[in-house]
């Protein structure tokens, strides 16, 4: 069964809701195609649940555990309201492999540095996928359902209180992940070491959102690279293999840190001696969300945001830098942005990625390690095809002059691209403000 609950629901956004729909669309045709299936409520879980365990005289009531505070809450209402009800209950943690406490310093305490955290979790056992549920049992159930208890169909985006997407998702469901997982594993894991940060490259996954949904199983996907590891042509092959599986070690270190610190998604990880004094300018804020900041690089990442509800975690690192280190703007703007626009948005993972941005973090990038997203988009898109590929003003210029569009005159820019912004800001005078701003909040001018 599935519950539509609206305190879930207050913090979803269009494209992740169509993702939603169009995976429970396909998961209710995988039960009746045998002969039984999907049971759609909405309402308060603590309510609806133990409601229709008693209904339907259920043996017992199974879920798999999440970890976000807000998940939390809920798990343990339900869990009392079952008990109040009398009926069996067992949660399971599945959607990581090594839930929060089973990986922890030697003290016992949650890991805050990834480097220790991955060194214990690449040799932990990792336990394969299971076979479906039998035929058999799923048609008993159907057998077995008395009816009006709950219904069996859809609610539009619409009587969900959503407007459909701008942005082209992806295609949701098992199959799509599973076609995507293929795909990966036939190609980009084997050089995901080398070109993981080209956005052109097509060297990485796209699971975020399956995983995010759990349409994909954390088991099946590592199967799936294990399997890759014994067609791996040498030792870099394995390399990349090993890179790969501990960028889905990061995802359950995030899952960790929000276990522990469920307050990482409005607050600073880390503590510095003053408030960072951010300057939130809504101007700037604003042209960073269109994608008009006059950088090229940060542009076409903010453009794929909103024409795609994704982004290659390159650009995602570029951008948070560039809205926290260049516009000096608090980086939950930065989260609530993306909250609204990602079709992967993770509390655990977008918190984490946003904080390591803004040097708030756990294992965070140090406050003077400062892009300049010059040099990334140079770097990691040379002959400016991503940068084509999403600012469609840029397109067909000469990739010298998009990357070098912050040293050009006001004539030169408008004669090369006269639709495209000035920069709004000097990266080297920003530079200069951010790490001023860091050092006041470390107290290092006290
Ligand atoms: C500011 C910022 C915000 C982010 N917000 C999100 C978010 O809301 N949801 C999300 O899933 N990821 C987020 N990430 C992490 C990363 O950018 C995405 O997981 C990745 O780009 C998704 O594309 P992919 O599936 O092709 O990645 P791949 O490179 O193919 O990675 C495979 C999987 O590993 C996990 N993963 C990869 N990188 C990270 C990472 N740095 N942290 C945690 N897990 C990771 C994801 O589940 C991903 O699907 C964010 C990163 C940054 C810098």
């Amino acid at each position: 069964m599935f519950v539509f609950d609206d305190a879930v629901l207050e913090h979803a956004a269009p494209p992740r809701v169509r993702y939603l729909l169009d995976s429970l669309a396909e998961l209710r045709e995988w039960y009746r195609e045998r002969g039984s299936d999907l049971l759609l409520a909405r309402g308060d879980p603590v309510d609806v649940i133990p409601d229709l365990a008693v209904a339907y005289d259920a043996d017992r009531v199974v879920w798999n555990a999440d970890y976000s505070g807000l998940a939390n809450e809920r798990d343990a209402a339900v869990r009392r309201a079952l008990d109040e009800a009398d009926v069996a209950r067992q949660s399971f943690h599945d959607a990581i492999f090594h839930e929060p406490g089973s990986i922890t310093t030697n003290e016992g305490e949650p890991y805050s540095v990834f480097t220790y955290f991955w060194k214990k979790w690449r040799t932990r056992e990792k336990p394969g996928p299971l076979p479906a549920p039998d035929a058999e049992a799923l048609a008993a159930v159907s057998e077995n359902s008395p009816p009006d208890v709950a219904g069996t169909s859809l609610p539009t985006i619409d009587e969900l209180g959503f407007a459909e997407p701008e942005a082209g998702v992806q295609p949701a469901g098992t199959e799509a992940a599973r076609e995507r997982l293929a795909d990966f594993c036939a190609d980009g894991i084997f050089r995901y070491e080398e070109d993981r940060d080209y956005p052109t490259r097509g060297a990485v996954s796209h699971l975020s959102a399956d995983l995010k949904f759990g349409t994909i199983g954390i088991r099946e996907v590592y199967a799936a690279t294990e399997e890759a590891r014994e067609r791996a042509d040498g030792e870099e092959e394995i390399e990349s293999i090993e890179e790969f599986q501990s960028q889905l070690a990061w995802r359950e270190f995030y899952a960790h840190v929000l276990f522990y610190n469920p307050d990482v998604v409005d607050e600073n990880f880390r503590e510095y001696e003053h408030d960072i004094e951010w300057r939130n300018d809504p101007d700037e804020l604003r042209a960073w969300k269109e994608g008009e900041t006059g950088y090229p690089i940060v542009d076409a990442g903010m453009r794929q945001l909103k024409t795609e509800a994704y982004m290659h975690n390159r650009v995602r690192m570029i951008v948070a830098s560039f809205l926290t280190k260049d516009l000096l703007t608090d980086w939950r703007e930065g989260y609530d942005h993306f909250r609204a626009h990602l079709a992967d948005h993770d509390t655990a993972n977008d918190s984490g990625g946003w904080q390591w941005a803004a040097s708030t973090g756990t294992d965070a990038q140090p406050y003077f390690r400062i892009f300049n997203p010059m040099t990334q988009g140079e770097r990691y898109d040379p002959d400016a095809a991503y940068i084509g590929e999403h600012v469609p003003e840029l397109r067909g210029v000469d990739p010298d002059l998009i990357h070098g569009w912050h040293e050009l005159s006001p004539t030169q820019r408008a004669r090369t691209a006269p639709d495209y912004p000035e920069p709004i800001v000097d990266h080297g005078e920003r530079r200069e403000a951010a790490l001023a701003m860091f050092e006041a909040a470390r107290g290092d001018d006290d």
